[in-house]
């Protein structure tokens, strides 16, 4: 039987498993099929302390990951399908697998959204993208535009000015959400404009994007942009599919935890993405990990004193 379980293998997971490892808890940590989180689809962290000149998100990731395996974590990158917190010890179930434990720290973050418009899935992976740094390249000397207004926005295009001949930042509202910083490198970018209050409704092309269905909503008027890929970064969703039957969660099914990192279920904590809808940001998720592991630790050591007390009577 494991003694923790951390599931999710970003900043939030990763550094749980470097506490839980250094408390002797030899945590499994179940990283996912595509381990690492957000920050391997990320270029340049520049705001990660630590890495004055900033460093890349997947290079981050691994030394986290090196680090939690220097002190015994083992780390499978495999999904997680099902829990069942409801019995004891709690069971946590793979395609291949199910695994026994006393206590579960939950950090599978939160995952990118869509904006669910026609032609959005048949021309994914054909112009249609989440993810910059994975299919930027393809774009060499083309128009791209982007969606949103926040910083997976601006960043994603600021990357994409290393490829395209322009890029066009299409958002919903006149003001950005993004931060003042990224707002401003964007707004002086050359190669970068925008088209303000205005959504997209379709996606167009046969095999490969040509262009865009806007409406501008202040006015109602609809129009084509032609442009050959659409980048979608409009916020994430928290990956809580398979806790959502036995951890209690928020409206926009964010885990609840009214104290910490702990949870309505005793022996199951959570740290990161998944519960936070507020800061999102990797440093805030390590220090979430770290807490959650604190809190596992302690929940252990009092089990062991229960267990012990009784073997005493
Ligand atoms: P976000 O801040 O929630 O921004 C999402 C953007 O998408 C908003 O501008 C929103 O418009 C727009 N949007 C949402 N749904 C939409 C829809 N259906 N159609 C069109 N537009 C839609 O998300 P984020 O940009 O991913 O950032 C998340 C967090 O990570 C933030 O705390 C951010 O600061 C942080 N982050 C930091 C960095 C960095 O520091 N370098 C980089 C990336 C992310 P409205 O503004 O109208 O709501």
């Amino acid at each position: 039987m494991e003694r923790v379980i951390i599931i999710g293998s970003g900043p939030a997971g990763l550094t749980a498993a470097i506490y839980a490892a250094r408390a002797n808890l030899r945590p499994l940590v179940l990283a996912g099929g595509l381990y690492g989180g957000q920050l391997m689809l990320t270029t340049d962290v520049e705001n990660y302390p630590g890495f004055p000149e900033g460093i890349l998100g997947p290079e981050l990731m691994i030394k986290f990951r090196e680090q939690a395996e220097r002190f015994g974590a083992r780390i499978e990158n495999v999904d997680v399908t099902s829990v069942d917190f409801m019995v004891r010890p709690m069971v946590v179930r793979t395609d291949d697998a199910a695994f026994e434990t006393e206590s579960v720290i939950v950090a599978t973050g939160a995952s990118a959204r869509w904006l669910d418009i026609p032609g959005e899935e048949r021309l994914r992976g054909r112009g249609v993208s989440s993810c910059a740094t994975c299919d930027g390249a393809f774009f060499r000397d083309k128009h791209i535009s982007v969606v949103g207004g926040g910083d997976s926005a601006l960043e994603e295009a600021l990357f994409l000015t290393r490829f395209g001949s322009r890029v066009t930042i299409i958002h919903r509202r006149e003001r950005l959400r993004a931060s003042k910083i990224m707002a401003d490198r964007a707004a002086s970018h050359a190669k970068i404009d925008f088209i303000w209050n205005s959504i997209v409704e379709e996606v167009y092309g046969e095999t490969h994007v040509t262009g865009l269905r806007l409406r501008d909503v202040s006015s109602g008027k609809r129009w084509d942009l032609q442009t050959d890929a659409l980048f979608v970064a409009i916020g994430h969703t928290p990956n809580t599919e398979i806790f959502a039957e036995q951890l209690d969660l928020d409206q926009r099914s964010y885990i609840v935890s009214p104290d910490g990192s702990i949870t309505n279920v005793d022996g199951v904590f959570v740290a990161g993405d998944v519960n936070d809808h507020r800061y999102r940001q990797a440093v805030t998720a390590a220090g979430a990990g770290c807490r959650a592991a604190m809190d596992a630790e302690k929940y252990l050591e009092a089990l062991e004193f229960k267990v012990d007390s009784l073997a005493h009577l």
